[in-house]
C-alpha cells in the first residue's frame, strides 16, 4: 500500500522523502509552488537526483505532486487564463526532473461562461502545455462541484480528456470530493468505480486523495474531515483501501492533520488491509 500525506516542499525533496519515512509513509505530495501562487524557488538537481535514489531504495510509490489552488485554467478573464496557463507550463518544466511521477491539479471553475467553454479551456491549455513525450502522467481531480466548479461529474473529466486526446493524461480521485458530488463510495463503491470504468475508464485512475467529509452526500461543499471522523467513516476507508482497483494506487491524506496526525493515520489505514 502506497500512503502519503502533504509535506511541505520549503527543504526541498530529500527532506521530504526523509519526513515521509520517519512517519510510516512511502509516498507523498507536495505543492509545486506555496498556495498562495507566489514563485516557488528553483530545485537544486543534486536533490532532486538523490531523493530518486532514496526514493528507489526505500520502493516508495509515486509521488503526487499538487498544482497551486489559485490557477484557475478555465476562467472567464484572458488574462487570468493566461497567467495560470503560465504557471502550469512552469509547474510542468519543474516536474519533469522525476520522471514517472504523478502532478496533480483542480480542473478550475468555468465562473458563468458555462461548462463547454471551461472544459475547452483547460484542454487547450493542456494541449499547450504538455510536451509530446512529457514524462510526468498529469492528472485532473475529481471536484466536488463547489459553484461552477468542473470535474464534479465524470462526465466533464471525460470530456476534458477526450478533448486533449492524449493518453498521458488520468485521474486523481479524492473521496471527499466524489461524495460531496453526490457519488455513493459509502454504499456504492463498487457502483461507483463501475460509473467510473463506464465514463472515464479505470485504467485512468492513477491516484487516490484519502479524506473524510464534514458534509453529507451531495453537498456539494469540500471540506475534509479527519479519517474515520466524517460522513465516509472508517469502514469505507477499509473497503476503498482493500480494493482490488484501489489497493496499489499512491493514497495521499489531505485531512487537518499536523505530522503526528498523519503518522497516525497512515498505521490505522495499514491496519484496515487485513490480507496483507
Ligand atoms: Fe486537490
Ligand atoms: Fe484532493
Ligand atoms: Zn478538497
Amino acid at each position: 500500500m502506497y500512503l502519503g500525506c502533504h509535506l511541505s516542499a520549503a527543504k526541498g525533496m530529500c527532506s521530504m522523502v526523509q519526513t515521509a519515512r520517519s512517519i510510516g509513509a512511502n509516498t507523498f505530495a507536495y505543492f509545486t509552488r506555496n498556495p498562495r501562487g507566489s514563485r516557488a524557488k528553483r530545485e537544486d538537481p543534486a536533490d532532486i537526483q538523490a531523493a530518486g535514489e532514496a526514493m528507489a531504495a526505500l520502493s516508495f510509490g509515486p509521488l503526487v505532486a499538487h498544482g497551486s489552488y489559485t490557477m484557475n485554467l478555465s476562467t472567464a478573464d484572458p488574462e487570468d487564463r493566461a497567467f495560470a496557463a503560465s504557471v502550469l507550463a512552469e509547474d510542468l518544466a519543474r516536474v519533469a526532473a522525476l520522471p514517472g511521477n504523478f502532478y496533480n491539479f483542480h480542473p478550475g471553475s468555468h465562473v458563468g461562461q458555462g461548462t463547454q467553454a471551461g472544459i475547452e479551456q483547460v484542454a487547450q491549455a493542456l494541449r499547450t502545455a504538455m510536451a509530446p513525450n512529457y514524462p510526468v502522467t498529469v492528472l485532473l481531480e475529481t471536484m466536488a462541484g463547489k459553484g461552477s466548479e468542473l470535474g464534479g461529474r465524470f462526465e466533464e473529466l471525460r470530456a476534458i480528456l477526450d478533448a486533449v486526446g492524449r493518453k498521458d493524461l488520468g485521474v486523481c480521485l479524492d473521496t471527499c470530493h466524489v461524495w460531496d458530488a453526490g457519488y455513493d463510495i459509502q454504499n456504492h463503491l463498487d457502483a461507483v468505480l463501475e460509473a467510473f470504468d463506464r465514463i472515464i475508464g479505470l485504467d485512468r485512475l492513477k491516484a487516490l486523495h484519502l479524506n473524510d467529509s464534514k458534509n453529507p452526500l451531495g453537498s456539494r461543499k469540500d471540506r475534509h474531515a479527519r479519517i474515520g471522523e466524517g460522513y465516509l467513516g472508517i469502514e469505507t476507508f477499509r473497503a476503498v483501501v482493500c480494493h482490488p482497483a484501489l489497493k496499489d494506487l499512491p493514497m495521499i491524506l489531505e485531512t487537518p492533520n499536523e505530522l503526528p496526525g498523519y503518522q497516525a493515520e497512515i498505521k490505522l489505514l495499514r491496519g484496515l488491509d487485513t490480507k496483507s
